[in-house]
C-alpha cells in the first residue's frame, strides 16, 4: 500500500493477477461453525484521532472461530517466494502455485463465545483485519460498486513472505517482506504483513489502508493488469509508459478511496508518518516522474541499489490522489468516488481499444463520468498536478481560463459554474454502524 524507504515493498504492484486462489487448508471444526449466530467483538475503528476499540458486530460470518466470511477468509502461518521474473516468465495460471511454499490454516478462535478485548492481542488483531476488510466491502458496496465480482478473497495474517531480487552481477538477494499490507494479484490474496520497524498504526488495523488494498482488488476484477503486462499490445505498444501510468492511477485512486472512506485525507500518515502521501496537499507530476515513468518499474530495486532512487507508481499516484482531492472538495467526494469506480471498464474498453494510456486519457474518461459541467473543475487539477507533461483532455481545451488566469497552487479551485454543487448525493439513509467506512 505504502512506499517506505526500504525496497522490500518496491515490487508488489507487480504482482500480477493470477487465477487460481491458493486452497486453504482449513482446520476449524464443526462446534466453531455456529452458522449465522450474531457475532460481535472488540474491533479497531478508525478516526483521524485515533484508533479506538469498540464493540461491534462482526457481519457475514459463516465460521465465525476460523474468521471465515461470505467475503473474507482469514489464514494464519502461511509461506510464500516472491521471485518476480521467475513468476512472471509463468503463464497466468501457474503463477500463484510458484509463489506458494505453504498455504497456512484457519486461524481457531473462541467465537462466538469469548469475548476478546485485549486491543494488543493476536486476537484482536486477527478479528481486525477480518473487520476492516469487511468495512472496506461495505464502502465499495456503498459507493455502487458490484463486489461480488470478487468472490471470496483470502486474507493472510502476518504470512512468511520472502521477495527474491536478482539482479545483474550481484548474488540474489531474499528480503523478508514486513510492515506493509498489499493485495497480491498473482495469487488474488490480502495480505497483512509481519510488523517489524513500522511506528504508525498497523496497516489491517487502519480502515482507509484495507480500503487502499481492496481498491486494487476491485481495480484488478474490472481491468486485468496480469493480462495487460504478459505480451500485451499495450505494453509492445508503449514500452512502459502505459502500464506505469495504469498503476499510478491504481494507487492514487486508491488512496484516494481509502480518504473518502475514512474522510481523513491524511489515513496513510497514521500508518507511516512522514510518507507525504496526505492528499490535501497538492502535489505536481515532475520532470524525474516523467523520465521515469519510462522505466521498467520491475528494475526498480537494482536501480535503488546502483544508488539511484525510482519515482513510481505511490510518488506519481500521490499526485493523482491529490489531484483527486482537490476536484472532490468541489463537486462532493461521493459523487467523484462514484464517477471513479464506474469509469473502470471504461479503462479497460480504452485500453483494448487504442492499446496505450496516459493522464490525459484518464481524465477524458472521468469527465465522461462525472458530467461536462465538471470540465473546469477537472481541468484545474489536472492542469496543476500533471501540467508539465500531461497533455489535457480535450474537453479541457475549451473550457480552461488561460494560463495566467489558472488560481495559484494554493489548493483552491475556481468555481465549476458559478453554482455551489449540489449534486452530492443525500446521507446514506443506511450508514456503516461506526460510520468509519
Ligand atoms: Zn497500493
Amino acid at each position: 500500500m505504502a512506499r517506505r524507504a526500504d525496497h522490500t515493498n518496491k515490487l508488489r504492484h507487480y504482482m500480477a493477477v493470477a487465477a487460481a486462489t491458493i486452497a486453504i487448508v482449513g482446520c476449524s471444526s464443526d462446534s466453531n461453525d455456529a452458522g449465522s449466530a450474531k457475532v460481535t467483538a472488540f474491533v479497531p475503528v478508525y478516526s483521524a484521532a485515533g484508533i479506538k476499540a469498540e464493540e461491534r458486530e462482526l457481519p457475514d460470518l459463516v465460521k465465525p472461530g476460523a474468521l471465515e466470511g461470505k467475503s473474507f477468509n482469514i489464514v494464519v502461518d502461511a509461506q510464500f517466494e516472491l521471485d518476480w521474473y521467475k513468476v512472471w516468465a509463468l503463464p497466468a495460471n501457474e503463477m500463484a502455485q510458484a509463489m506458494a511454499k505453504s498455504p497456512g490454516r484457519a486461524p481457531q478462535l473462541d467465537l462466538p463465545g469469548k469475548r476478546y478485548n485485549d486491543a494488543g492481542g493476536r486476537e484482536y488483531n486477527l478479528i481486525g483485519y477480518y473487520y476492516n476488510l469487511t468495512r472496506a466491502k461495505a464502502f465499495f458496496d456503498r459507493m455502487g460498486f458490484d463486489t461480488a465480482r470478487l468472490g471470496r478473497i483470502a486474507a493472510h495474517y502476518e504470512p512468511a513472505v520472502g521477495i527474491v531480487y536478482a539482479c545483474e552481477g550481484r548474488e540474489p538477494q531474499r528480503i523478508a517482506f514486513k510492515d506493509n499490507a498489499t493485495y497480491n494479484m498473482a495469487n488474488n490474496t490480502f495480505m497483512a504483513l509481519p510488523a517489524d520497524k513500522l511506528t504508525g498504526v498497523r496497516p489491517h488495523l487502519n480502515v482507509g489502508v484495507m480500503v487502499h488494498e481492496y481498491a486494487h482488488a476491485a481495480l484488478h476484477s474490472a481491468v486485468d493488469q496480469i493480462a495487460l503486462r504478459k505480451g500485451s499490445a499495450l505494453e509492445a505498444n508503449t514500452k512502459n509508459a502505459s502500464l506505469n501510468v495504469l498503476k499510478s492511477y491504481d494507487e492514487g485512486t486508491a488512496d484516494y478511496l481509502g480518504a473518502v472512506a475514512t474522510n481523513d485525507p491524511a489515513f496513510v500518515e497514521r500508518t507511516i508518518p512522514g510518507s507525504g502521501r496526505s492528499l490535501a496537499q497538492p502535489k505536481t507530476f515532475d520532470a524525474q516522474m516523467e523520465q521515469d515513468l519510462q522505466l521498467d518499474w520491475n528494475d526498480n530495486y537494482c536501480v535503488a541499489m546502483a544508488g539511484k532512487q525510482v519515482k513510481e507508481e505511490h510518488d506519481i499516484g500521490a499526485v493523482w490522489a491529490a489531484a483527486m482531492y482537490q476536484v472532490g472538495e468541489q463537486v462532493g467526494h461521493e459523487t467523484l468516488a462514484k464517477a471513479l469506480l464506474a469509469m473502470w471498464p471504461d479503462i479497460a474498453a480504452e485500453v483494448k481499444q487504442k492499446a496505450t494510456i496516459d493522464f490525459s486519457a484518464l481524465g477524458a474518461l472521468l469527465l465522461a463520468r462525472l458530467g461536462e459541467d465538471k470540465a473546469p473543475t477537472l481541468c484545474a487539477a489536472l492542469k496543476q498536478g500533471f501540467g508539465v507533461a500531461i497533455a489535457l483532455p480535450s474537453a479541457c481545451q475549451t473550457t480552461l481560463p488561460p494560463d495566467d488566469g489558472l488560481p495559484p497552487d494554493d489548493g483552491t479551485l475556481p468555481p465549476d459554474d458559478g453554482t455551489p454543487p449540489d449534486d452530492d448525493p443525500p446521507p446514506d439513509d443506511d450508514p456503516p454502524p461506526d460510520g468509519n467506512a
